[in-house]
């Protein structure tokens, strides 16, 4: 009888323990196992806090030794990329030498990134544009280096924007006009959140406000239902560049010199890479199997992004 109680006790704790993280059974007496475990965790925490929702069930997590490994594991041409998401499977699966090779700070990014693509799966009741989906992502995670804003604010300036149309297109590509998109994204995104924010009386830009509406049983749909309309995008977009316009006009008039773009343009590329060399995405790779979600770009089961 005191063995069945201690037992009755003991089940409910050891089973949110293990749900909390699942690792594989080949990594999980691994020497590294409670490190990769407590970034996870920490990660599941930090993404948890910062959008306000909630991941149910376990949260299973798989690392694969390289590349080879990794992309025979997710049957799809993947370079340089770090983790991918499979919001269906609850999974996590990571490139074990990249993730190793980034810092403590952008590995905590990395998974936080990936742990909200699971969240928004879970939570938003339909694809968002991946533009939006990436923004929050990034948002959450804390990867809203400056860079980003002075990529954006320059290719403003320079008329290097990129049509809302092709945003979609452009989180695939490499190089440059990847980076634009990433950075055009989360300028978006802000936008976004601040201004439907905005129109429902809701206070201030926080993420977790947002997810909240787009979870809502009834909200959510509207809320999804207008990012699909062409016409209200069209407004959209033409409000976003209006807003920033008169700080593109000032600086393409202090700077006055495409040298000064094309320098900017390697800086931010070198940081770009740097950070996320290991990264790049594939997002062709993901036609034929749709249910993955990948380090930088967002996609959830119907729809093929990053
Ligand atoms: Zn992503």
């Amino acid at each position: 009888m005191s063995e069945e109680q201690a037992l009755a006790s003991v089940t409910p704790t050891a089973t949110t323990m293990t749900t909390e993280v699942n690792l594989a059974p080949g990594d999980a007496n691994a020497a590294w196992a409670g490190t990769l475990r407590n970034l996870t965790a920490k990660a599941r925490i930090l993404a948890e806090k910062r959008s306000g929702l909630t991941l149910s069930g376990p949260l299973n997590v798989i690392s694969l030794p390289n590349e080879r490994e990794f992309q025979r594991y997710l049957n799809a041409r993947l370079n340089q990329v770090v983790a991918v998401a499979r919001p269906a499977r609850s999974e996590i699966v990571i490139l074990r030498p990249a993730l190793f090779a980034e810092s403590p700070a952008d590995q905590e990014q990395t998974l936080t990134h990936e742990i909200t693509h699971m969240l928004i799966a879970q939570h938003v009741q339909g694809p968002l544009p991946a533009w939006l989906e990436e923004g929050l992502c990034m948002i959450v995670a804390g990867q809203e280096g400056l860079g980003y804003s002075w990529r954006m604010t320059m290719a403003g300036s320079l008329g290097g924007t990129l049509p809302l149309g092709e945003l979609e297109r452009s989180l695939l590509y490499g190089g440059d006009l990847q980076a634009l998109a990433y950075a055009q994204g989360l300028s978006l995104t802000r936008f976004y959140i601040r201004t439907t924010l905005e129109q429902y009386g809701r206070r201030g830009d926080s993420p977790a406000t947002i997810l909240q509406m787009l979870s809502d049983p009834d909200m959510g749909p509207r809320l999804l239902n207008q990012l699909l309309e062409p016409i209200w995008l069209a407004g959209f977009e033409a409000r976003w560049r209006r807003e920033h316009r008169s700080v593109w006009n000032w600086i393409a008039i202090v700077s006055g010199a495409s040298v000064l773009w094309l320098v900017i343009s390697f800086l931010f590329l070198l940081a770009y890479w740097r950070k996320r060399r290991m990264s790049r995405l594939k997002r062709e790779a993901f036609e034929d199997d749709a249910e993955y979600y990948e380090e930088d770009g967002g996609d959830d089961d119907d729809i093929t992004s990053a």
